[in-house]
């Protein structure tokens, strides 16, 4: 897979101006840009609590994996291998990483719009 980077730009479906990511994804708001393509957006996240701390974004909007059935079908298949292409961008493919979605209010869930966080650059120690 090849990965674009910091294109910024276009809306998605189900854009809400409401949404940071949204407006992220749609180059509206700033961001650090580390790889991009027409179905998603990664970029840093500005409290990084790893050395690669990228969130990575569906340029469609839907609250969460619990919502991933108004995705196309295109775009749920091409989810985990860009979030993989984006890990070997980073760095921390051979070094290793953990992804993470929080969904829903148990998980912590700040921002309401489908996100992975990819975390590595350091030993991530317990939890999963
Ligand atoms: P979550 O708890 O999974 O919803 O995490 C939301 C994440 O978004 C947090 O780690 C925040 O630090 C991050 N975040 C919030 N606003 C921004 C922003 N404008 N740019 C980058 N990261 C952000």
């Amino acid at each position: 897979m090849t990965l674009g980077h910091g294109d910024g730009g276009t809306r998605g479906a189900g854009y809400n101006a409401d949404c940071i990511f949204c407006r992220i994804a749609a180059g509206e708001l700033p961001a650090d840009v580390v790889a991009s393509d027409e179905r998603f957006v990664a970029f840093s996240d500005v409290h990084p609590v790893a050395p690669v701390h990228v969130l990575i974004v569906p340029r469609a909007h839907v609250v969460s994996l619990d919502e991933t059935d108004g995705l196309p079908d295109d775009t749920r298949a091409a989810m985990l291998p860009f979030v993989a292409a984006v890990a070997r961008k980073t760095g921390v493919a051979r070094s290793g990483y953990r992804v993470i979605a929080n969904t829903g209010p148990d998980s912590g869930q700040e921002v309401m719009h489908l996100h992975w966080h990819l975390l590595g650059g350091r030993r991530l120690g317990g939890m999963a």
